[in-house]
């Protein structure tokens, strides 16, 4: 049977799909394959988890969901969807700090590319990695944690070296949050009150596709313990309450996203936009992102504008979040409080040839690609991009020498220049 990712926009090429039952049969398929790679839910956009020989997929093994409570931390299979085990954590006390639009997807897919939600205090989802289990090349367990050297090059690894099995996450107190829209937010409201704006709620999403109105959504979501002023409001710097539940699509569905309104409810249920019982977002699409310096915000949504004429006949909608700084070798929020300029496409073939406007217009703010959507950013250039990519290579090199985990996507990307 042919295989492809989620949008479908991408048929994988692997020899062989392996699903194994337990992690000895794991090491035994790894230790025996000349070219392996994980696949995770396929939600991403482009190759990244093709490979030029097996393909494993973890979600054969066991679930596991262990709770340490002095260490304030939850260890789950690497293969599990946030979905399968958040209402469970939270009915045992506790939460997460964050998720992505959707909860679909695994944890360890997640963080390897880098994947994050909205919040100007908000660390992407692989920031909040404790510790890790991955089979690497020869077959063997290595089990790595915070403070361990290289660390901070093992958690978003783009698959490439090895296979992780588990996953510790930093965990809080469970916490209610409300999420309330507001429409019609103008572009001179924006760009005068961007960062009141962000920090208006715990988690803040500004949706537009660049037209004059400007934004066209702005959801909040306020955790009810720290405080909720902005979204109790009538009004958000010009843009007015939503009267009915939205979806981020115009048309799109408003009983696939999670609760609006301002009802509080738990984090697991309104942090990601979409509910994990429906399709996110359109599913016959594409997706890019390019994410910078927050001080680059104002420049680089007005660069994105300027090509508004160009990008409209493709675009679905584009999404402006934001994310606090991390230490992740490969983390595009690495480094710098980032803003996010996301993009959901019609499934165009145009849209590949937008890519190199957008990423020439946004480079003066050295923009870094999401490494599960589409771009074009070349090797040399994310060598300037991601300046502990050097280390990260001597470290792919030590753990996999003979490239076992490498894929065209890798060869192209991380290794290529
Ligand atoms: C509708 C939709 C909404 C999205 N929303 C967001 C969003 O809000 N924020 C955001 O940042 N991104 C978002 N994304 C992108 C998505 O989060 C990433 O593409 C993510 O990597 C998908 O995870 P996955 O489990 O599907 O991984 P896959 O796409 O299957 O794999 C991605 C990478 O992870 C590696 N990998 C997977 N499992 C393992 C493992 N066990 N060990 C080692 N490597 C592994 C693969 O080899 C590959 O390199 C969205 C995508 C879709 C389709």
């Amino acid at each position: 049977m042919t295989s492809v990712n989620w949008a479908g926009n991408y048929t994988y090429r692997a020899e062989s799909l392996v699903k194994p039952r337990s992690v000895e049969e794991l090491q035994d398929v790894i230790a025996g394959a000349k070219q392996v790679k994980a696949l995770g839910s396929r939600h991403s956009f482009n190759d990244v988890a093709d490979s030029p020989g097996i393909q494993v997929s973890l979600e054969n093994l066991p679930a596991e969901l262990t709770i340490d409570e002095a260490a304030h931390t939850v260890t789950v299979n690497a293969g599990a969807r946030y979905g399968e085990f958040v209402e469970r954590l939270n009915d045992a006390g506790w939460a997460i700090h964050n998720l992505a639009s959707l909860p679909h997807i695994s944890v360890a897919g997640a963080i390897s590319t880098g994947t994050h939600g909205s919040g100007d205090g908000n660390l992407n989802l692989a920031a909040v990695v404790a510790g890790l289990e991955l089979i690497t090349a020869d077959g063997l367990t290595l089990s790595v944690k915070r403070g361990d050297p290289s660390f901070e090059g093992t958690v978003v690894a783009v698959g490439a070296l090895g296979i992780v099995t588990r996953v510790t996450l930093d965990i809080e107190p469970t916490f209610d949050v409300r999420q309330d829209v507001f429409v019609n937010l103008g572009w001179p409201a924006l760009r005068d009150h961007f960062n009141e704006l962000t920090s208006s709620a715990y988690s803040v999403s500004m949706f537009t596709d660049w037209g004059e109105q400007g934004a066209n959504q702005v959801w909040l979501k306020s955790r009810v313990d720290v405080g909720t002023a902005a979204s109790q409001q009538q009004e958000l710097f010009g843009a007015t309450r939503a009267t009915h539940a939205m979806h981020p699509l115009p048309d799109g569905p408003s009983a696939n996203s999670t609760e609006q309104g301002g009802v509080p409810g738990p984090w697991w249920n309104r942090l990601a936009h979409f509910t994990l019982e429906f399709t996110p977002s359109d599913g016959q699409e594409l997706q890019s992102e390019y994410l910078f310096g927050r001080e680059h915000a104002i420049d680089a949504i007005e660069a994105m504008r300027a090509l508004q004429p160009r990008l409209a006949p493709h675009l679905m909608v584009a999404e402006i979040r934001t994310m606090r700084a991390d230490d992740l070798w490969l983390s595009p929020a690495y480094g710098r409080d980032t803003v996010g300029l996301h993009f959901t496409w019609k499934q165009d073939d145009a849209v590949q040839e937008l890519l190199p406007l957008m990423e020439d217009a946004l480079a003066p703010f050295d923009a870094r690609p999401h490494w599960g959507k589409l771009f074009t950013t070349n090797a040399a250039r994310l060598l300037e991009l991601y300046p502990k990519l050097p280390e990260f290579r001597e470290l792919a090199g030590r753990l996999d020498p003979n490239g076992k985990f490498r894929n065209p996507y890798l060869d192209r990307t991380i290794f290529g220049a």
